[in-house]
């Protein structure tokens, strides 16, 4: 067997394994409703530790019982990620934006330390007509460190979240 052989075995094998991810994880999408509902509650817990109403753990907390990444595939690697976008069936150039757009998110979220990773989640929506379609909202994750002093932790949330040159929805509503 030569060295190229190998090479697409191993090529083929990974980009099998993503597509049996994706394929599980559009039959487990939560419905946009239902999803957007648990975003805007880890939005206003956000808000509150941005205020300073509550503690970082008590944001922790909050966050965890509500996080639900059923209906997702995650990365650490960009270039999986270009390979979810493809699976999925997005153009280059659509490819391109998303991931310009969350490497901005990343990139800075890096420059902190910070370890990071991408999230496609899948959404389930009800057309008028009874049918459903699918549709994805990808996005950027890291930790921050607990012995950070909040202070510190909320610029950088802002700074991360406002990374990108054009702001998603979602990140206005972030920084609202
Ligand atoms: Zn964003």
């Amino acid at each position: 067997m030569k060295f190229e052989d190998v090479n697409q075995e191993e090529i083929k094998n990974k980009i099998e394994n993503l597509q049996s991810r994706v394929e599980e994880a559009t039959e487990l999408a939560p419905s946009r409703n239902e999803f957007e509902e648990t975003m805007e509650k880890q939005n206003a817990l956000e808000k509150k530790f941005k205020k300073k109403q509550i503690s970082y753990e008590e944001l922790q907390r909050g966050l965890c019982e509500l996080e639900d990444s059923t209906g997702s595939v995650e990365t650490k690697e960009l270039t999986e990620l270009m390979d979810i976008l493809r699976i999925i069936g997005l153009d280059e150039k659509e490819v391109k934006e998303i991931v310009a757009h969350e490497n901005d998110h990343c990139a800075k979220a890096l420059s902190f330390g910070l370890e990071t990773f991408y999230r496609i989640q899948f959404l389930k929506i009800k057309r008028e007509n009874g049918e459903t379609d699918l549709a994805i909202l990808p996005s950027a994750h890291f930790h921050l460190p607990e012995d950070m002093p909040d202070d510190e932790k909320i610029k950088i949330l802002g700074e991360i979240v406002s990374a990108p040159e054009e702001l998603s929805i979602y990140d206005e509503k972030q920084l609202q």
